[in-house]
């Protein structure tokens, strides 16, 4: 069985000191209501802070907590003092990233101190995991805002460990997220990831936009290539633990619950509104909304009641306590300007409630009003409709909440929006039990499928496939082996023929393609390389013939331009006859996109033209491509022409013409007894493709290949180059 290391701030169990005696209790809270019931089945170990601050416990307090938890809960504790406590959680996780990520940018606060006690204890959870890992198989899950750092801190230690991270709260657009000082190392340290999972496609969309932005990476569908890892940021929307919420009813205790719930609400409504007292949740908003509905609506005073749970939370923070303030004065406003002798309109518990008292709660509740400014998923709008048993009742939900993506089948609101919540109330009042029935079954359904247990195993499923992949890529580099082989090789020939790409292979990509002109380091490896009589070199290019005309002019190579349509011998000859007539019909189209994506251009070669987004907006111009794509491919089609998608670009050009075609022609004209094939784009996968067995082909950079080997950049093929070089010097003294 795989060892699974969980490691998130909190433990799910929390231990505190009463009389010299230390306690033990299982924690509330989304993450550790959602993880419990599925990593005991596994071999499991769950890394995080107790919940205690190690200035209260002795040594003889430490070890019963540590033999404890290990034995009986599988955890193991990372201590915190009370300075680290407010430093590092109070204060940069709960007054930076929590309100910068959930859209309250007046709220943040940027405070270098408590950034270093983050970047600090973020290293300790790091040293906790490190102790942990046995070996490369164990596979680690950082979890949320707390230790978003740990994933690169672990990846520098071990290089090839098994890393996931998924981040619980959202993930803000690039024009917040942009402003945080630290930006930069956040992004490094969530990278060190092999899987980022997020709970919405917009939150990884974010992510994705930002890492662009910020640190120059692109995506290819989420994946992102760096330094030989393949990295993988997806969407799993996290689930509940959905037998426990739809069996809750059938408890004793819960039973009991109800029978009183019922008794004490007699015929009324109940509206039911439960969250952490958290600025986030929009409880004045709902406050506000509930008080509009009284006042439009006197006919439901008497006959209805708010049953408003807020768990305490966060009350160290300035905010918190203010809410709680306002939260108080709008009940009380409320209770005193709508009630009557006999009815409050209200009922407010400021507390935490356990499970069973939950669980009723929402099984009695006619309507849920869950309406979040902002919330990574929320789970109190799932567990509502995974306890009504009857499949009865209502569920008014925000937009702004994670779960909106799932519950599609609620009454979704803006919850900025005063009237449109007073609405939703009236709607929730009206709606027929049969359509109820039918909303509740169809998201009942859904939520039952992904439930929390499949969420993670998708999560881990998701990791293991990417780490095998990464792998992949990795057993193709070429190593030191395969790199003596491939020397020796090339020393034993007498006739070599090396074909090699330029854009990408030779030269690093630059804003726009005249800037990509070769310097003198390539230059000077190509006329040392062309010196030896032995050795065939040519370009093979998607390049235009004058560019590489004017670049390699008095240099002893062969030239293939445009793909292959164009081939130099004593002097460029077509292929084959190709008309480019229909140029005057597509370029209309690209120039169209052109002017419509700032940045982008288009360029026209004899036999091709190419839309160029790589100076765009990296969003903006993969939509304009897939547009552009769509547009052609109907014109196209009837003009034999063939659409190519490369590096940022997307080129046009007469069908049966590639590179693969153009190689041929020179593999088959000579008896070589080496050839050496370098490419990075999957035009050159053509020709690997049709090279003989004996060729030696390389891919530069880490997508899928058909190539023997691998490099990671120009700068390794520029080496191993000059390697050659080396070699022939050296046989030729
Ligand atoms: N919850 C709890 N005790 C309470 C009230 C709620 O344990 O008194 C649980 C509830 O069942 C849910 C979680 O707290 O699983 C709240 O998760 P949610 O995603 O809605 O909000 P968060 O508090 O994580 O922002």
């Amino acid at each position: 069985m795989r060892r699974l290391l969980i490691v998130s701030n909190r433990l799910p169990v929390s231990v505190e000191k009463r009389g010299g005696e230390i306690h033990f209790s299982e924690s509330a809270g989304g993450l550790a209501t959602g993880l419990r019931s599925f990593y005991r089945s596994y071999d499991c170990t769950w890394i995080g802070w107790p919940g205690i601050t190690s200035e209260k416990l002795n040594k003889s307090d430490r070890e019963c907590i540590e033999a404890k938890l290990k034995s009986e809960y599988h955890c193991r504790p990372v201590y915190l003092t009370k300075n680290d406590f407010d430093n590092y959680y109070l204060e940069f996780c709960n007054k930076t990233i929590w309100p910068l990520c959930h859209y309250f940018p007046e709220y943040v606060v940027y405070e270098k101190n408590s950034w270093e006690a983050y970047e600090r204890i973020n290293t300790r959870f790091c040293s906790a995991v490190l102790d942990s890992i046995s070996s490369n198989d164990d596979i680690t899950w950082v979890h949320d805002f707390h230790l978003m750092l740990v994933p690169d801190l672990l990846r520098a230690k071990r290089p090839d460990a098994m890393i996931g991270f998924f981040l619980h709260i959202p993930f803000p657009s690039f024009e917040v997220f942009r402003s945080l000082p630290w930006r930069k190392e956040i992004l490094q340290g969530l990278l060190g990831a092999d899987v980022i999972g997020f709970h919405t496609y917009n939150y990884a969309r974010h992510f994705l936009s930002c890492v662009h932005r910020l640190l120059g990476y692109d995506h290819d569908l989420g994946q992102i290539f760096i330094h030989g890892r393949t990295i993988k940021v997806d969407v799993f929307p996290m689930g509940i633990d959905y037998e426990q919420f739809s069996s809750a009813a059938q408890k004793p205790e819960v039973k009991k619950e109800i029978i009183k719930f019922r008794r004490e609400t007699a015929d009324r409504k109940v509206i039911l509104s439960i969250d952490r007292l958290d600025y986030t949740k929009g409880i004045p908003q709902r406050l506000k909304a509930f008080d509009a509905f009284l006042g439009k609506h006197p006919e439901y005073k008497g006959k209805i009641t708010l049953l408003l749970v807020a768990v305490p939370s966060r009350m160290q923070v300035h905010q918190y306590q203010n809410l709680k303030e306002s939260v108080d004065e709008l009940i009380g406003n409320i209770n005193g300007n709508h009630g009557t002798i006999g009815w409050v309109p209200i009922w407010y518990l400021y507390r935490s409630i356990p499970f069973h008292t939950l669980a009723a709660l929402y099984n009695i509740a006619d309507i849920a009003m869950v309406t979040p400014l902002r919330d990574g998923m929320n789970l109190i709008a799932k567990e509502y409709i995974a306890s009504k048993t009857d499949r009865k009742g209502v569920l008014i939900l925000s937009e702004m909440a994670g779960a909106a993506k799932e519950l599609g089948e609620a009454i979704v609101v803006n919850p900025y929006d005063h009237d449109s919540i007073v609405f939703a109330l009236e709607k929730a009042f009206a709606i027929s039990e049969e359509d109820q029935i039918a909303h509740n079954t169809e998201m009942q359904e859904r939520l039952k499928r992904y439930d929390v247990r499949r969420w993670a195993e998708e999560f881990i499923g998701r990791l293991i496939q990417t780490k095998t992949l990464s792998n992949q890529m990795k057993d193709k580099l070429l190593d030191a082996e395969s790199r003596r082989k491939l020397i020796r090789k090339y020393k034993e020939s007498m006739t070599r023929l090396l074909l090699l790409d330029y854009d990408g292979t030779l030269v690093p990509f630059y804003p726009s393609p005249e800037l990509a002109s070769p310097d003198n380091e390539i230059l000077e490896i190509l006329k040392n390389l062309t010196a030896n009589r032995k050795n065939k070199v040519v370009i093979i290019s998607g390049r235009d013939k004058d560019t590489l005309e004017t670049w390699f002019r008095g240099y002893n190579l062969g030239l293939i331009a445009e793909h292959g349509a164009w081939i130099k011998g004593s002097d460029w000859e077509l292929i084959e006859p190709l008309s480019s007539d229909w140029k005057k019909n597509i370029r209309p189209i690209l120039e169209l996109y052109q002017d419509r994506t700032p940045g982008s251009l288009v360029e026209e070669k004899e036999f091709s033209l190419v839309w160029h987004y790589r100076s765009a907006d990296q969003e903006l111009g993969l939509i304009r491509a897939r547009e552009i794509i769509d547009d052609l491919v109907d014109l196209t089609a009837n003009l034999s022409l063939e659409i190519l998608e490369g590096h940022k670009v997307v080129e046009v050009k007469n069908t049966g013409i590639n590179k693969g075609r153009a190689g041929l022609r020179l593999t088959q004209k000579k008896d070589w007894d080496y050839i050496l094939s370098i490419g990075d784009d999957w035009t050159d996968e053509d020709l690997f493709q049709v090279l003989p067995d004996e060729a030696c082909s390389i891919r530069v950079g880490f997508a899928p290949t058909n190539a023997k080997y691998r490099l990671q950049s120009y700068l390794e093929v520029r080496a191993l180059l000059s390697q050659l070089i080396s070699e022939d010097s050296k046989s030729s003294t």
